[in-house]
């Protein structure tokens, strides 16, 4: 894996144990010379995580929409910002961009992020790792309700698996590395839909 995207709050959240994670897994990335892409503000999570991977000596690339830099404070000292017009764009480059993707802990607009690409995962529009990084216990009933999903009938178990869990930064990046991902009946190109 070359570069990882990230998706984390851009607020810091209660707990510090959510922006300490953000360091660790920044250091974690670092280690194993994996740049970092990710939504590209200075603020809350986000902005920890960045600083984390350049404190290091690491690749960050930021994928910001233009109208939302005003609002999210972009980072200043980033390796590349990557300006787009809409969130639309900014979800397609990230992905584009990334081996592999991580939430750490944040709110609707991490979640939704992290859903549309285990979406995109399920279509077959890509076979690329998908790991939460369950900090404090932040994921743990997102994860419970995925599996009621299961036991529902609603979500096949060889998608639930398709998103990797832990609850550190090194185990959860040796899961993503060797992960396999399942085989689709049929595959989409993303063109086609
Ligand atoms: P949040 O987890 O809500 O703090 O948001 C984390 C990141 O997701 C921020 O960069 C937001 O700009 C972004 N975001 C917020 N809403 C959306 C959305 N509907 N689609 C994609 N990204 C979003």
């Amino acid at each position: 894996m070359k570069n990882i995207c990230v998706y984390c709050g851009s607020s810091p959240g209660r707990r510090p144990e959510y922006l300490q994670a953000a360091e660790a897994l920044g250091a974690a990335l670092v280690a194993r010379d994996i740049g970092l892409v990710y939504g590209g503000a200075s603020i809350g999570v986000m902005g920890a995580l960045a600083d984390a991977v350049l404190a290091k000596g690491g690749r960050v690339t930021g994928v910001i929409p233009e109208a939302l830099a005003v609002r999210e404070v972009p980072h200043s000292g980033i390796t590349e910002m990557r300006v787009v017009d809409s969130m639309h764009e900014r979800k397609a480059m990230m992905e584009e961009l990334s081996d592999g993707f991580i939430a750490l802990p944040g709110g609707l607009g991490t979640l939704e992020e992290l859903f549309e690409i285990l979406t995109w995962a399920q279509l077959g529009f890509h076979r690329k790792p998908c790991g939460l990084l369950d900090v404090a216990g932040y994921y743990r009933h997102l994860a419970t309700f995925l599996d009621h999903c299961v036991a529902e009938q609603l979500l096949q178990p060889q998608y639930r698996a398709m998103l990797l869990e832990a609850d550190h930064p090194g185990r959860l990046l040796a899961l993503m590395e060797n992960y396999r991902a399942p085989t689709m009946d049929q595959r989409i190109s993303r063109d086609e839909l």
